[in-house]
C-alpha cells in the first residue's frame, strides 16, 4: 500500500463498507425495538454550548474537565460564553432540547432515541476513541421503577438481537439520592482524614473533586483502603432501597438477568436512583459497551422545572467488536445481480436505458460504461462476482438481441433484448428483488 500523505485524525476512523453492515445491522436493531416500545428518534446539534455539559454532566469528571472537545469560533475569541464543546454524549443535548421546545406539554413519559457520534478527547486505546458512535434511549417526564425494569428488559432484547446478550452482565446499583450521595462523601472524607498518603495521586486529587469515583477506582491501594471505609449503601434512604427492590422484583418477572454490584456509581454527576452498566463477562468495567440510569435531578440543572428522567447509551464500536468475537456475521445486502457490458456507442445508449430499468425492478445492477473491451469488461463482471452478465455488443445491437451469461455456470445464451428485464427477474425469482420504494412507507 502506498505511504497516505493524510490519515485520519488521531482517535478517529473510517467506517468502511465491511464495517457499515455491521453498523447498518445494529442501528436496524435500536430502530426496531424503539419502534416496537413508541420511541420516536431526536437529532440534537453535534455541537451545543459547553456550559451544558459542565453544568450536568460535572466539572469535576473526566468527561468535562479532561475530554470536551472545544469549539471556538474566530468571532468570539474573548467571548468565554460563547464557547462550544462537541457533544461527549446526547443525554444532556436531548433535555436540552425537552426544555426549549416545551416537551413537558406532551403526554408523559416522552420517549426518544439518537444516534450518531460522539467526542471525547481521551487518550486514544482499544475500544477508547475520540470520534465514536452512541445510540441513547431516553425516557423523561416520570419515575416509577417498571420504567426502568422496561428500558432494561429493552435493552436485553437489542444485545440479544445482535446476539451478543450471552457476553455480557448487567451490573445494577441505587446510588440514591443527592442527599444520600452528599452524606456518604462527607463520611468518606472523614475517614480518609489521615490516611490521604497512602492513596495514589490521583485519587487523592479525587477524594477532593469527587470522592464517588474513588469507588470504582482501578488502584490497588485504594481498593484495599475503601475495605474497612464506609460503604454507599449505608446511607442509602428506605425510599430508595424500597424503589431499588420493587425494580429489582420486576426484572425478575421479566427473566432479565442482573448482578448487583453496591460499587458501580457511573462518573456522571446527573445520576441518582438507579445506576447500571452493562459489562464484557471477561474484561468487566474496563470498556463497557453501554450504560444508563437515571437522571431525575438533571432538568433543574438546565434551568428547567424538575422532571424524572431515565436513559441508557450503548457504545457502537465495542457493540461490533463484541459482535465480531461472537462470530455474527452483519448480512450484506451489497451484492450485484447483473452486469451490463457494452460495445460501441449504440450499444451504450441502449445499455443506460436497461440499467436504469433493472434498477427499478429491485435487481442490483452494474454496468461497464468506458471504453474497455469486451473481455476486460467480463473480467470486472467476475471481481464484482456478479450473479449474471448482459452483453451487448455491435452485433447484437443489429440482431436486437443481448447475451445473457450465467456467471457461475459459464454458460450463455442470446435472448431477444427486450425479454432482458423479464428473463432476469424470472431468473433470480421475484422474492429476491430489492423493492423498496418509499412509497411502501407512506402508506399508499
Ligand atoms: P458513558 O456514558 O460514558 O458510560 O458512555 C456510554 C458508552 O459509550 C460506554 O459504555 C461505551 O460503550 C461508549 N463510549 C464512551 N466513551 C467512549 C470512547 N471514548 N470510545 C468508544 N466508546 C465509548
Amino acid at each position: 500500500m502506498a505511504e497516505a500523505q493524510f490519515r485520519t485524525p488521531k482517535g478517529t476512523h473510517d467506517i468502511l463498507p465491511d464495517d457499515h453492515t455491521y453498523m447498518t445491522y445494529l442501528k436496524k436493531a435500536v430502530r426496531h425495538r424503539c419502534r416496537q416500545a413508541g420511541f420516536k428518534r431526536i437529532e440534537t446539534p453535534i455541537f451545543e454550548k459547553k456550559d451544558i455539559f459542565e453544568r450536568t454532566i460535572g466539572e469535576h469528571t473526566d468527561i468535562v474537565e479532561k475530554e470536551l472537545f472545544l469549539v471556538k469560533s474566530h468571532h468570539n475569541k474573548n467571548d468565554d460564553d460563547d464557547d462550544f464543546a462537541l457533544r461527549p454524549e446526547f443525554t444532556a443535548s436531548i433535555c436540552r432540547s425537552y426544555i426549549e421546545h416545551g416537551m413537558q406539554q406532551l403526554p408523559q413519559p416522552v420517549e426518544l432515541y439518537a444516534i450518531g457520534p460522539c467526542f471525547r478527547h481521551d487518550r486514544p486505546q482499544k475500544g477508547r476513541y475520540r470520534q465514536f458512535n452512541q445510540f441513547s434511549l431516553e425516557v423523561i417526564g416520570l419515575s416509577d421503577p417498571s420504567l426502568d425494569a422496561q428500558l432494561i428488559h429493552m435493552l436485553n432484547k437489542i444485545f440479544e438481537d445482535v446476539r451478543i446478550r450471552d457476553r455480557l452482565t448487567m451490573q445494577i446499583n441505587n446510588v440514591g439520592t443527592a442527599e444520600n450521595r452528599e452524606e456518604y462523601t462527607s463520611a468518606l472524607k472523614d475517614f480518609f482524614i489521615g490516611k490521604e498518603r497512602n492513596l495514589p495521586e490521583l485519587d487523592r486529587k479525587r477524594l477532593k473533586t469527587n470522592p464517588l469515583r474513588l469507588l470504582d477506582s482501578k488502584e490497588e491501594d485504594t481498593q484495599i483502603l475503601l475495605k474497612s471505609a464506609p460503604t454507599l449503601d449505608q446511607f442509602i434512604g428506605e425510599e430508595s432501597k424500597e424503589y431499588h427492590n420493587i425494580l429489582l422484583e420486576f426484572l425478575d418477572e421479566l427473566g432479565a438477568e442482573y448482578v448487583q454490584n453496591p460499587n458501580l456509581v457511573r462518573g456522571l454527576d446527573y445520576y441518582n436512583q438507579t445506576v447500571f452498566e452493562y459489562w464484557d463477562i471477561e474484561t468487566k468495567g474496563k470498556n463497557a459497551v453501554g450504560g444508563g440510569g437515571r437522571y431525575d435531578p438533571l432538568m433543574e440543572m438546565l434551568g428547567g422545572q424538575p422532571t424524572p428522567g431515565l436513559g441508557f447509551a450503548g457504545g457502537m464500536e465495542r457493540i461490533i467488536w463484541q459482535m465480531k468475537q461472537a462470530g455474527v456475521q452483519a448480512p450484506n445486502k451489497d451484492h450485484v445481480d447483473v452486469f451490463v457490458a457494452q460495445l460501441g456507442p449504440d450499444a451504450k445508449k441502449m445499455c443506460l436505458a436497461l440499467i436504469s430499468e433493472l434498477r427499478d425492478k429491485g435487481v442490483h445492477t452494474l454496468g461497464a460504461l468506458g471504453e474497455a473491451s469486451l473481455k476486460s469488461q467480463m473480467r470486472l463482471a467476475d471481481k464484482f462476482k456478479a450473479r449474471y452478465s448482459l452483453i451487448l455488443g455491435q452485433m447484437e445491437v443489429k440482431e436486437g438481441v443481448i447475451i445473457l451469461r450465467d456467471m457461475e455456470a459459464g454458460k450463455q445464451k442470446k435472448i431477444p433484448f427486450d425479454k432482458a428485464v423479464p428473463e432476469i427477474i424470472k431468473l433470480l425469482g421475484p422474492d429476491k428483488l430489492d423493492t423498496y420504494t418509499l412509497r411502501d412507507h407512506m402508506g399508499e
